[in-house]
């Protein structure tokens, strides 16, 4: 397997190369110092696509973050499509998380 990249999810500028192909993991970037997750090369190139270019369907502006990273996570490497979050994302009724 090739070598994949990982952008650093806090200062969005250090890239890390590992020999394993995964979504993201996390580890201190040496760069910004935080502990931070570094996102697989495909899933940031769609982050930066929707950054340039939101989706029509999603409010993607409203998204923080790392919401924008799941979005694209979904996109890039679990073939999921815009339909999929537009149920998840606007569906403020039944987030267990929110405290
Ligand atoms: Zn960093």
């Amino acid at each position: 397997m090739p070598p994949v990249a990982y952008r650093c999810s806090n200062c969005l500028e250090h890239t890390l190369t590992r020999e394993f192909d995964v979504s993201h993991f996390s580890v201190k970037c040496p760069k910004c110092g935080e502990f931070a997750r570094f996102i697989h090369e495909g899933v940031f190139d769609q982050y930066e696509a929707f950054e340039a270019s939101p989706p029509e369907d999603l409010d993607w502006g409203r998204l923080g973050r790392l919401e924008k990273f799941i979005v694209a996570e979904g996109i890039a490497r679990q073939g999921k499509t815009m339909d999929d979050y537009d149920v998840d994302i606007h569906d403020d009724t039944d987030d267990t998380d929110d405290s």
